[in-house]
């Protein structure tokens, strides 16, 4: 094994890596990275940076050297422009693909309500028509009503004066029920009906 592990640094030191694959594990479960220059675990060897008087002391040195800690920002991030370019935009998109997904779900979300509403009527409509109702009447008012739209691109809805499904009546499916409105006035009318009578 730690003839192995030299094997893998060497290999690494000879292509100018700065890390390498060991094939031994740290000891303290930090996985297999290990720098080549001092065979040391990265993970363990930033952890060890990471002391609490460390935190400290950097603390206190960036509040005593204001100006020399901008700069240093500064130049690293210039010379980073790329990566952090790269990574502002990762975020972005992500940002980005979060939101489309959202939109996704309300409109799919939107589809299933609708769906269910419009079957929920079908049945309504189904019930409310009695066999003495003219359905060639009944269908020539939706022709119709298709026909006007056409005219002058208006859209146009089939109304029930009385609701198939009102909260204290329920109207029916025949003909003399119907009227021609538009879309608008229609889903304005749509919850106040309930209520009269
Ligand atoms: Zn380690």
């Amino acid at each position: 094994m730690q003839t192995q592990n030299s094997l893998a640094r060497m290999a690494a030191r000879n292509i100018g890596a700065s890390k390498f694959l060991s094939p031994l594990g740290c000891k303290h479960g930090h996985g297999n990275v290990r720098y080549v220059t001092d065979n040391r675990c990265v993970i363990c060897s930033h952890n060890r940076g990471i002391t609490k008087e460390n935190l400290l002391r950097m603390k206190k040195w960036r509040e005593q050297n204001r100006e020399r800690h901008r700069e240093l920002c500064r130049s690293w991030s210039k010379r980073n422009y790329d990566s952090t370019a790269k990574a502002r935009d990762y975020l972005l998109r992500k940002e980005e693909i979060k939101e489309s997904q959202a939109a996704y779900r309300l409109t799919t979300q939107n589809l299933i309500l609708h769906c269910a509403r419009e079957a929920a009527r079908r049945a309504q409509k189904g019930k409310a028509t009695p066999p003495w109702a003219d359905i060639a009447a009944i269908k020539a008012v939706y022709a119709q009503a298709k026909e006007l739209e056409k005219l002058d691109g208006v859209k146009r809805h089939v109304d029930h004066i009385v609701p198939l499904k009102g909260r204290n009546v329920c109207g029916l499916h025949v003909l003399c029920n119907l009227r021609i409105i538009t879309a608008s006035d229609n889903l304005r009318k749509s919850a106040r009906f309930e209520g009269l009578v």
